[in-house]
């Protein structure tokens, strides 16, 4: 498989195999992921999915400006985030980060295309869903035969992976259990994450980081 890795200030989004994009970076970073899509050899009219990760403004936000410059796909992303990013339903007030969300939501354009639900088990297009919730609580990963695209599920930083800070994440416990089960489920996956550089041999550093 042939991975793209857009940093975007910090932010990856992925393109893979030219047909599929992974998160959609800022609301004002929809030229730079046309830019890359193209350095890449391909075209935004080229990708036929875009697999949301979890609604955060760094990995959403630019959905809308990305359809305008030309994307025309289906966009996936599992509950409750698919109704946050579909404008039909909005974060909880009574967490932290979700009235954060609420706040910045309305910088959030709602996508125009129909976004799709998909749930832990579903396939999409060679992708396994796996839900890794904590960090949001509809945050999924996406895991082929050799990668795992997983978000913000965890973050690298330095060469060691870790968690993403605490006041970005709905509910740390669970966070921390969705990473010691990634650890049993990655193997030799090289994991892309949201923000920092890819990690090979997944299983066991997400393992030493969170078990034990
Ligand atoms: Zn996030």
């Amino acid at each position: 498989m042939e991975i793209v890795r857009i940093d975007l200030l910090g932010t990856n989004a992925y393109v893979a195999d030219g047909e599929t994009l992974v998160d959609a970076g800022w609301t004002w970073s929809a030229s730079s992921v046309r830019e890359a899509v193209e350095d890449a050899g391909y075209a935004l009219g080229d990708i036929d999915r875009v697999l949301v990760t979890h609604y955060d403004l760094d990995h959403v936000g630019g959905l809308a400006s990305l359809e305008k410059a030309g994307l025309d796909a289906p966009v996936y992303a599992a509950e409750p985030d698919a109704s946050f990013l579909a404008g039909e339903a909005k974060p909880p007030l009574r967490n932290a980060k979700g009235a954060f969300q609420r706040a910045v939501g309305v910088g959030i354009p709602t996508p125009e295309t129909q976004v799709e639900r998909v749930e832990e088990g579903d396939e999409v297009a060679g992708f396994e869903v796996y839900e890794t919730p904590g960090h949001t609580p509809g945050h999924v990963s996406y895991l082929s035969d050799e990668a795992a695209f997983v978000g913000d599920a965890f973050r690298e930083s330095g060469g060691t992976v870790g968690t993403m800070p605490s006041y970005m994440c709905y509910d740390t416990t669970e966070e921390r259990r969705t990473a010691e089960q990634l650890g049993e489920v990655l193997n030799d996956r090289t994991a892309y994450v949201g923000h920092g550089e890819p990690v090979e041999n997944a299983g066991e550093k997400v393992r030493a980081a969170f078990q034990g």
